[in-house]
């Protein structure tokens, strides 16, 4: 078999010894080609993982490999960062007064002009950005100078690219569509990219392979689905289906007989049913419109539950509860 694009072996990186800061201990390969999606709350160790990945960072213990080959740190190397990545990170390091199309030309040789341009306006074009050619970056919207930077990284055809929230700045529609875009950039060129995320619709959508990140430690990693459907800690499926966590004691008011310390019940595993003699009996104590379903929070004398449903309930109400469904923890 062949050995992984890049590895990560053991790689510890401690801002300050005293307080657990950056990552801890993190093991875990990337194949070529593809989109990786490294999801975390603020502060999980997320932009640190891809500095050390780019090589903007050394680590403590461990080491990072590309191709089996040492990953050199800012130390080692006169211009920090790996020769066949390029690094989108969160502050987009654009010249502000430059025109988009320089903003991106810029980095391509001069050697043969005709060429240079043919390939700005290409890139251009495949991330939407050819009508803003002549504008300057610092008059582009948020978005639209995100898609600049992204350009930037890809004119070159770096074998990596790594993103650090492409999407921070861009509004519900362009979203789904640049999240589409990214995506066939990495089929179409074949370029392997990596991307952080805080939002769990980002990672399940774009990821092949997703990583979850809790205070510097990789706690698991994975297919989305794999990760969705068989999350093998409560943190993940609390992170990535918005799941319920219940103890023995609260399962066991849900009519469920468990020796596991946890359970995890999606909301969609909650299935609300009109039988006011079940013993399973809840309170709705908070409807959220939104949209094409309703998001409800259902309590107990043990317990509150999110459940969703496509029809609106009376608050106040009581429902009976059927559980389609739950992951056991130990
Ligand atoms: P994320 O990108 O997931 O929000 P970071 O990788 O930026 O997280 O940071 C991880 C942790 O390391 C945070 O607790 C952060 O405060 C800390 N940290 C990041 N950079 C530095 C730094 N230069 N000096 C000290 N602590 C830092
Ligand atoms: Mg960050």
């Amino acid at each position: 078999m062949s050995h992984p694009l890049i590895e990560l072996q053991n790689v510890t990186r401690q801002y300050t010894p005293e307080i657990p800061s950056g990552v801890k201990n993190v093991s875990v390969a990337v194949r070529k080609g593809g989109v990786t999606a490294i999801i975390g709350e603020s502060g999980s160790g997320k932009s640190t993982l891809l500095k050390l990945i780019y090589g903007l960072l050394a680590p403590d213990e461990g080491d990072l490999l590309y191709e089996g080959a040492h990953i050199k740190g800012p130390h080692e190397k006169l211009i920090p960062g790996h020769d066949a990545m390029k690094m989108v990170s969160q502050d987009f390091s654009l010249n502000i007064y430059a025109k988009a199309y320089d903003n991106i030309a810029a980095l391509l040789p001069n050697t043969d002009v005709p060429a240079k341009q043919q390939r700005t306006l290409e890139v251009m074009e495949l991330l939407r950005i050819d009508h803003l050619r002549n504008k300057r970056a610092v008059d582009l919207s948020g978005g639209e100078q995100q898609r600049v930077a992204i350009a930037r990284a890809v004119i070159t055809r770096p074998e990596v690219i790594l993103l650090d929230e492409p999407f921070s700045q861009v509004d519900a529609i362009l979203k789904s569509q640049l999240r589409a875009d990214i995506k066939s950039l990495s089929a179409q060129l074949g370029i392997t990219i990596i991307m952080v995320t805080h939002d769990p619709a980002d990672a399940l959508s774009m990821a092949d392979e997703l990583w979850i990140l809790k205070d510097g430690r990789l706690l698991e990693s994975g297919a989305p689905k794999q990760l969705y459907y068989h999350p093998q800690n409560s943190y993940t499926a609390r992170l990535l289906a918005g799941s319920n966590i219940l103890n023995q004691k609260q399962a066991a008011s849900v009519g469920i007989d468990t020796h596991s310390a946890e359970i995890s019940i999606r909301p969609d595993q909650v299935v609300l049913g009109d039988d006011t003699s079940s013993e399973n009996l809840f309170t709705v104590r908070q409807q959220l419109f939104k949209g094409f379903y309703y998001e409800l929070l259902l309590e107990n004398s043990m317990c509150r539950l999110r459940a969703i449903s496509l029809n609106e309930i009376t608050v106040g109400a009581p429902v009976s509860i059927i559980i389609n469904g739950y992951t056991e923890y130990n």
